[in-house]
């Protein structure tokens, strides 16, 4: 890489250039440790929340990227053994979903190719279109590993599964059980409470008449009403409940009722639960259908009757009905019991009606066998994992909510009606009828030996796999034989088996940190940690002592992420139109500067408003950074000239200020110092945007604005120049500036990379910047002794620079006209506040200016160059009483004056001043009409009337400033 950089800086070319080095030379790859593993450095380890294979990346994964990825790579610069982990979900109902839908525009259907030509599609899929999103984030330079990229359904991950599965079942963890579960009829599956979203919708409630039978058994004429929101649902009902106590009630204990349209005899049943205020007091019981009224035919040992089939049909339990949708169905109930004067009312009625997540289909409550983990001795563990602080989490409030949930937890239904997936290693005898549940695939019932048996079509939850990551991406529980303690060795199951799985168990489990979404702190947190606890627990330490619970969790620290917003603060969504694309912004703007905004306002627990101005400043950011790059080549080659070279070895560690280095080396290093101080701190605390802030502060402001416009007095390369200050000069300004990139190569890993690569002019000390040092402060770097009081100097001299500046443009000074100033210092030679002149937290044991005004003026004096360039300041002088005359101004420690003689040309100057006003004068008229037109105020958006607002004001100052000037004029002549 040679010095010369082209001249703009395109985002585009090295970032394509670097992202593909980056993977092409396995940069990032953790391989598993040697034995002796402890040698190289203390393990970091991240897992990539794994995106569904189906995904595109959106801006929450940029940003969870963007913080995962800094953290990455700051650890590892720090000499962390750093591994970030990458993989995808195979995400059971998204992905079947996806395939299904490409049948359908064939005309075909996964019914029609079969289970098991339809997985093989699925695959095919998966190899085509799967796991984009990786390669999104291979361009945006995530440094992971892509050498132990995984899948869900890869074969050793799947071997974990089975194992989890069997030894739950065999510690009597997993039943099997009628329960009522959300039913997709569109998915045709079961869906968790965490699947299904909840909407308010107007709907009705129907009051329908049952008749009263005698004693006779015929009907008696009296009518009990009942309430429902769904009427269709009657069809199963087996009771009519009452509160054991409404008054209105007590004659109709004991007597029975005729259920209309299906003829059928069913009892009226006393229960507490009924609340008497709801509808008529009466509700109609369904088992099936209902979760509550489950539980009461649970209580009464009433049947259950289900009544629609997987696709939400009416089946044969239903008579007439059966056959139909549920809302035909419903509508023809209505109907029938209307004609037979069976009605009683019909009101309107709001509704919370649950939807499946995924296909939005509402959702049927509805009785289904399924498999469940009884998950209170998990949930139990993965409580005290956090009460006791094994675990932390960031915000610390999600701690509240975490147990708030685990308080309240149900058993965890992890059967769905799917294809693709796990398969429950479960098999059905048809001789009798018992379950074989084993770790390879067995060919008899395990019970009577019948050979007749099936395997469960059921596949597992998604999360059941994902909960595993954490143990399985390291091997468990291949570790070989006997390898773990207490359980049956599943060596048998071949796959991966190593004690090499066990190294990389011992090395990176647990792992660090998990940086992901409050949305699944349920679904796939609180799993991990319930599964992580559970099965971790059983793998000896290293040593073969046993683990404990504070070694069994599967992540040290949760951070959980913010959402981002948009520059509004309002939620993107697609109905809105808000969304904003992360690759159409990167490629406008690049990614570095994309990850700086998101980075520059990431903190902990703040949302995200993400505002494209803002990227569009960090794009000039690193554009500053390029022209600084450019500026400090050209005068490398430059001094090379002349024979002077900057010393390879001065390079790659934190640069040295002696104490009789001239003032502003030891102010940037000093200030170089700090920051990275304070970027170490506020990233070890995630405040991502103080980290990143502060970098920004240094590089630009410090950096850019000050130092570099300073350096240029000593980058002396002329006949007579004193090459040893020369080289010392550049040597600091190459060495500040090579760590300063290396500060902020986390936050813009490619620009940082292509300038740090330039650098060293084609010979790097490394493949990449990201395996150097991360600058830290050590211990016997004594920076009050090195640097002194060059902070609080330099900031009296860049206050002057500024009040100067201030001044001449307030005058009206040309830029390129330079002045004399004078300083008065004598009024401020009493003061007894002497940290005016220090720096914060900075003592003086060097100082040579301690000592009140007399130390002030030699600051002022033995730094005039400085002045005289930044300032351009012809000559500086001292008054030693107090100013008169025009153009003054008053600092906290000096009083100044330029020396400048304002001459006029009085007859030009009236006719421009004059031509102001008239333009001003029209702008305000025509400002004004607009804002008192009522129509223009009604239509315009808030934004622009603002704006106008503001011009108005605006205006009317500068017309007031265009007058008093032209009065004065006026008056002067
Ligand atoms: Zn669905
Ligand atoms: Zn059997």
């Amino acid at each position: 890489m040679p010095h010369d950089l082209p001249k703009a800086y395109d985002p585009a070319i090295i970032e394509d250039h670097w992202a593909e080095y980056w993977v092409r030379e396995k940069l990032f790859a953790q391989p598993t440790p040697a034995a002796d593993a402890a040698a190289n450095g203390e393990a970091y380890t991240i897992l990539l929340p794994p995106p569904n294979v189906t995904g595109r990346l959106h801006m929450g994964h940029m940003l969870n990227q963007t913080e995962m990825d800094i953290l990455v790579r700051w650890r590892r610069m720090s000499g962390r053994r750093a591994l970030w982990l990458p993989g995808t979900d195979h995400a059971g109902i998204a992905t079947q979903m996806m395939v299904e839908r490409q049948l359908t525009a064939e005309g075909s259907s996964r019914q029609q190719l079969g289970r098991e030509a339809f997985i093989a599609r699925v695959w095919e899929w998966k190899r085509h279109y799967g796991g984009a999103i990786l390669d999104q984030m291979k361009r945006l330079g995530a440094s992971v590993d892509w050498q132990r990229e995984y899948f869900t359904m890869d074969e050793n991950l799947s071997v974990a599964v089975r194992e989890a599965f069997v030894r739950l079942h065999e510690q009597n963890l997993i039943y099997r059980g009628a329960y009522i579960v959300n039913w997709c009829p569109r998915c045709q599956t079961a869906i968790s409470d965490l699947e299904v979203f909840h909407e308010e919708q107007k709907g009705h409630l129907w009051e329908i008449r049952y008749p009263v039978l005698g004693k006779d058994g015929k009907d008696s004429g009296e009518f009990l009403s009942v309430a429902t929101t769904r009427p269709e649902t009657m069809l199963g009902d087996v009771a009519v409940a009452i509160h054991p106590e409404d008054e209105r009630y007590l004659r109709l204990h004991d007597k029975k009722l005729r259920l209309p349209l299906m003829n059928r005899e069913i009892p009226i049943i006393l229960d507490e639960w009924v609340s008497r205020d709801f509808g008529t007091g009466a509700v109609k019981v369904t088992p099936a259908h209902d979760p509550n009224d489950f539980a009461l035919a649970e209580r009464h040992h009433l049947p259950s009757i289900n009544i629609m089939d997987d696709t939400g049909h009416i089946n044969a339990e239903g008579g007439p009905y059966a056959g139909l949708d549920r809302y035909v169905a419903r509508k023809k109930i209505v109907q029938d019991l209307e004609e037979r004067k069976l009605l009683a009312g019909i009101k309107d009625h709001v509704n919370s009606i649950g939807h499946c997540d995924r296909c939005k289909t509402v959702v049927e409550p509805r009785l289904s066998t399924q498999w469940f983990v009884k998950i209170q001795p998990l949930a139990d563990k993965a409580k005290a994992a956090v009460r006791e602080k094994h675990i932390r989490f960031t915000p610390e409030m999600y701690e509240k909510t975490y147990f708030e949930w685990m308080e309240n937890i149900h058993d965890w239904c992890i059967s769905r009606q799917l294809w693709w997936g796990h398969r429950i290693p479960a098999w059905h005898c048809a001789e009798c009828r018992k379950i074989t549940v084993t770790r390879v695939d067995p060919t008899a019932c395990a019970h009577c030996g019948a050979k007749k048996i099936t395997q469960e079509t059921d596949v597992l939850d998604t999360w059941f796999s994902s909960g595993l990551l954490p143990v399985s991406v390291f091997g468990w529980p291949n570790f070989g034989k006997n390898n773990i303690a207490g359980a049956p060795g599943p060596s048998h199951l071949g796959t991966g088996e190593s004690s090499e799985n066990r190294a990389d168990f011992n090395a990176f489990y647990p792992t660090s940190l998990l940086v992901t979404g409050f949305d699944i702190l349920f679904f796939w947190v609180a799993r991990m940690i319930m599964f992580g606890c559970w099965f971790a627990g059983d793998v000896p330490m290293p040593d073969g002592s046993k683990r404990t619970l504070a070694d069994s969790v599967p992540f040290r620290e949760v951070y959980i992420h913010a959402l981002v917003r948009d520059a509004n603060r309002e939620k993107m969504s697609k109905t809105k139109g808000n969304v904003l694309d992360p690759i159409e912004i990167v490629k406008q703007y690049g990614t570095d500067a994309v990850r700086f905004t998101l980075a520059s306002m990431a903190s902990p627990g703040t949302d995200i408003a993400f505002n494209i101005a803002r990227t569009e400043g960090y794009r000039a950011f690193a554009n500053k950074i390029w022209n600084a790059a450019r500026f400090l080549f050209m005068n490398v080659d430059r001094a090379a000239e002349i024979g002077i070279v900057v010393d390879p070895e001065a390079l790659g560690k934190m640069p040295e200020a002696d104490a009789d280095a001239p003032l502003e080396v030891r102010w940037i290093v000093a200030e170089l110092l700090s920051t990275a101080a304070k970027v170490n701190q506020s990233l070890e605390n995630y405040r991502f945007d103080d980290a990143a802030n502060t970098i920004y502060q240094f590089f630009w402001g410090s950096f850019c604005d000050w130092y570099l416009e300073i350096v240029k007095l000593r980058l002396d390369f002329s006949e007579t120049a004193d090459k040893a200050k020369t080289k010392a000069a550049l040597t600091t300004l190459v060495q500040v500036f090579e760590t300063a990139l290396r500060l902020l190569s986390p936050f813009m890993p490619f620009i940082t990379e292509e300038v740090w690569h330039a650098v060293y002019d084609g010979n790097p000390p490394a493949k990449s910047i990201a395996l150097t040092r991360y600058p830290q402060i050590t211990q016997d770097y004594n920076v009050d002794y090195r640097v002194g009081d060059a902070h609080s100097k330099m900031e009296t001299l860049q206050r002057l620079v500024a009040e100067v500046r201030a001044l001449r443009k307030d005058i009206g000074i040309d830029e390129k006209l330079v002045v004399p100033i004078v300083l008065d210092l004598t009024h401020f030679a009493n003061t007894e506040d002497l940290s005016l002149l220090k720096g914060e937290g900075l003592t003086q044991q060097n100082s040579d200016a301690s000592d009140d005004s007399v130390g002030l003026k030699q600051v002022f004096e033995s730094n005039q160059d400085i002045i005289r360039r930044l300032a351009r300041v012809s000559d500086l002088n001292f008054s030693s009483i107090p100013l008169t005359g025009p153009n003054k101004r008053s600092s906290i420690d000096f009083d100044l004056q330029i020396i400048y003689e304002l001459t006029v040309n009085v007859p030009a100057e009236r006719e421009r001043l004059t031509k102001d006003i008239a333009k001003y004068e029209k702008n305000l008229i025509s400002a004004e009409r607009q804002l008192s037109n009522e129509g223009f105020l009604a239509k315009a958006p808030a934004s622009v009337v603002e704006g106008l607002k503001k011009q108005e004001a605006e205006t009317r100052l500068l017309l007031e400033k265009a007058r008093a000037a032209l009065d004065n004029l006026n008056k002067g002549k």
